[in-house]
């Protein structure tokens, strides 16, 4: 074992996270029984305890029948309600504000039912150049069903030449210059590509001073950066909850909605019978009585068993803490980055996630010099059980999660790296 391993080995006993809550798959290749997961931000690990309480949630339905609405352990009725306080910490929301329920792009649609009004000169929306293309795909169809031309209608703010992120002061700028023209801000709070981690709160003010709604898509924000979304005073707000927030393949949403537009009688929202109070859900009536909560917003009767599985994780990030989190990621990133140095210096790639710890979450993205990064991504994972994340042609992704990554993990990706890319 090399000086470093050992350095690494020593860091995991000082400062041993998580881990033992969550199932490390098994490694197929490589020196080591388990892989070195670094792929965090694409879908998380599985807690432990998520298969005990989804059983536990099946086998109140085989026990009870339809009785478990009102009288399983956890009655389905109200279910979804044992998830609202922890997912509102978890964003710096007041439970009023915050529900979970559908799958994000679902979502992003549902809130710009209401938040996207396009009218007079106000057309425009705003993201970024490198959005996720379910978000630049939401946006343009947003545009249409206006009857709007999408590629007048959605402006694609990208980094000045020659950089790979986004100044803050440039998105000011142009909020500044521009922004009567503008009727909605939909950004990522985390790059999904480049990691960078945006400046919501000023990017908020700007928008909202510019008289535009502004929004933000937390999918590889939440559960990666301490968020305060009601301080912040953000509009609106949605996130996934299979990244980070590890709680299984096309796990259940986020919403936030600031409490200023909760009972808006003017802001339109789609209904169903979700959407009513409550208690008046069961009288059958024709006409709904929406609460002033962001529970107007749902519209079906939730999927238990996809809630099961969010619920068991956002427990996990009540009881460990979004400060605590942050804290071990600002080590482990650190650490990966120090190593990365070393191993980028004399080889063609480049890391382009912001060097400022306070302008990223725990993803380090590396642009590899030529194409590749699937074909690099592969061997990584074959040759040395690393596996990380490829966005073609030459980004690849490495996200140590401050729950269940470790100092060792992110050793094994440098000297994997080191091991698979030529030096110059
Ligand atoms: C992962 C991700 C999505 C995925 O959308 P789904 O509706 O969950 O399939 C959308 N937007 C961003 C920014 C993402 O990172």
């Amino acid at each position: 074992m090399n000086h470093q391993e050992n350095e690494a080995h020593r860091l995991d006993a000082a400062d041993p996270g998580h881990r033992h809550l969550f199932h490390v798959p098994p490694a197929e290749g490589g020196r080591y029984p388990e892989v070195a997961y670094l792929a965090g931000n694409s879908l998380g690990l599985q807690p432990r305890a998520t298969r005990t309480e989804l059983l536990a949630d099946l086998e109140a339905w085989s026990r009870l029948g339809v009785e478990g609405h009102l009288e399983a352990e956890r009655p389905w009725l109200p279910y979804h309600e044992l998830l609202t306080a922890p997912a509102a910490r978890l964003v710096g929301a007041l439970p009023t504000e915050t529900v979970v329920m559908n799958s994000l792009t679902v979502n992003l649609h549902l809130l710009m039912v209401g938040f996207y009004r396009p009218a007079g000169e106000r057309t425009r929306i705003v993201i970024e150049d490198t959005a996720f293309p379910s978000d630049s795909y939401a946006v343009r169809s947003q545009a249409r069903f206006h009857g709007l031309e999408p590629d007048a209608t959605v402006v694609r703010l990208r980094p000045r030449p020659g950089e790979e992120n986004l100044r803050t002061s440039d998105v000011v700028e142009f909020l500044a210059a521009e922004g009567d023209t503008v009727a909605l801000v939909l950004l990522g709070g985390v790059n999904y590509l480049t990691g960078e981690l945006m400046d919501i709160p000023a990017i908020t003010a700007a928008g909202r001073a510019a008289g535009a709604v502004v929004g933000w898509d937390l999918a590889h924000a939440a559960g990666n950066v301490p968020l305060s979304l009601h301080d912040w005073d953000v509009d609106f707000a949605a996130w996934c909850s299979y990244k980070y927030l590890n709680s299984g393949p096309g796990a259940l949403a986020g919403v936030f909605v600031h409490q200023r537009h909760l009972g808006d009688p003017d802001l339109p929202r789609f209904e169903g019978w979700w959407s009513t109070e409550a208690a008046t859900r069961f009288e059958m009536t024709p006409v709904s009585r929406p609460p002033a909560t962001v529970e107007a917003w749902q519209i079906s009767n939730p999927p238990i068993f996809a809630m099961g599985p969010v619920r068991t994780s956002l427990e996990l990030f009540d009881s460990v803490g979004m400060p605590a989190l942050r804290e071990r990621s600002l080590r482990l990133t650190g650490y990966l980055e120090r190593l990365l140095d070393e191993v980028t210096a004399d080889r063609p790639l480049t890391v382009v996630t912001p060097r400022d710890p306070q302008r990223r979450g725990c993803q380090l993205s590396v642009r590899i010099g030529v194409g590749g990064a699937n074909e690099l991504t592969k061997r990584l994972r074959h040759e040395h059980g690393v596996i990380a994340d490829a966005r073609e042609p030459d980004i690849v992704r490495f996200a140590p999660v401050p729950l269940y990554s470790t100092y060792h993990d992110c050793w094994r990706v440098a000297d994997a790296l080191a091991a698979t890319v030529e030096t110059r």
